[in-house]
């Protein structure tokens, strides 16, 4: 898909979802309705918004063994860091950072999607 019909087909589901109750949004639920792209190109575009000031991102760091959400950071960390599991009481390396994005001026941490 040319880069500029996915920028606009993006544009157009933001425009949307900044409507409604939806705060956050991982790549996966754009993916889905964008059908013919990648999750990495969907991802890169994101990113661009962030840069120009239309979305915020927070990186959310998993835990390899149970899937469970550890902490969020505002940088995605370049190296691996070592944590321990709340969840599962294991000491682990975590090197998954799942973007996921916000709208300014909307209270994060509410219907992410
Ligand atoms: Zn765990």
């Amino acid at each position: 898909m040319a880069d500029k019909d996915l920028r606009e087909k993006i544009d157009t589901w933001l425009n949307f979802k900044e409507k409604t109750a939806v705060a956050g949004f991982r790549p996966s639920a754009v993916h889905k309705t964008v059908p013919g792209a990648t999750e990495k190109e969907i991802e890169e575009i994101l990113m661009s918004l962030v840069i120009e000031g239309r979305l915020k991102v927070e990186w959310e760091i998993m835990c390899p063994e149970c899937f469970s959400l550890i902490r969020t950071t505002a940088q995605r960390l370049e190296q691996e860091i070592e944590e321990y599991c709340w969840h599962c009481g294991r000491e682990v390396w975590l090197d998954t950072f799942q973007p996921v994005f916000y709208f300014p001026g909307k209270k994060a941490r509410h219907g992410t999607i």
